[in-house]
């Protein structure tokens, strides 16, 4: 077996040396087309293994905190959600996150009320490639238009587990713990943007955020169609 790789003092540089990556790597943003290219290809062969571990029924309190954090889909949106209020700044802080949320929790209850709504795993793998080009190619966008952007995508992040859900107490909590697993990863995204904007003085590694998104979301769409 080959474990006698490992070494005590091997793990004690790590944290200094990942600094050290984030920084090399937000430094040499030139050769982006490059990077994004091979992120494409690490991301096509990886996603349709990663996005959506279970879309069985579920119920639970923590089964449904637990499952935004463990499909790369939900993940991946829910912390473009922040990064894109980050960017905007001030009101955008809550009302864009709050808008997720919000249409996130109709779009639940449309799919536990069994109403149809087509292209669901589509629209939730399509809502990281936008919200990801977003963020990449547009300035700031008005605080009404990213509120009704991330809106409608929450409605298909929304529907796929409401259409799971029993309509049982058990159904509920599985809800508020969707809930605040979603809004936990925005508040990671708000983090995320808000302190790369104030070390990097620009907007720079927002940029690359959302370009690195977008690839990643195209990988998803690709295992989802
Ligand atoms: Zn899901």
């Amino acid at each position: 077996m080959a474990v006698a790789s490992y070494r005590p003092g091997a793990d004690d540089a790590a944290p200094l040396t990942f600094k050290l990556g984030i920084v090399r790597m937000t430094a040499r943003l030139a050769s982006l087309p490059a990077r994004l290219a091979i992120a494409a290809a690490t991301v096509l062969a990886a996603t349709p293994a990663l996005a959506h571990p279970g879309h069985e029924a579920a119920s639970g309190l923590s089964h449904g905190f637990l499952h935004p954090l463990t499909g790369l889909d939900h993940v991946l949106a829910m912390v473009a959600v922040g990064l894109i209020a980050a960017r905007i700044g001030g009101r955008a802080l809550y009302l864009v996150p709050l808008a997720f949320l919000g249409m996130m929790v109709v779009g639940g209850i449309l799919g536990a009320g069994g109403i149809a709504l087509p292209f669901v795993e589509i629209g939730i793998a399509l809502s990281v490639v936008v919200l990801g080009a977003s963020l990449a190619l547009r300035p700031a966008l008005p605080v009404v238009a990213a509120m009704v952007l991330v809106g409608a995508f929450a409605v298909f992040h929304g529907h796929a587990h409401g259409a799971e859900m029993p309509e049982t107490a058990s159904g509920l909590s599985y809800g508020l713990g969707f809930i605040g697993a979603t809004a936990l990863l925005h508040a990671a995204g708000l983090g995320l943007g808000l302190s790369a904007g104030r070390l990097m003085q620009s907007l720079a590694a927002l940029r690359v955020a959302g370009a690195g998104l977008a690839v990643a979301g195209l990988g998803l769409l690709a295992g989802a169609l």
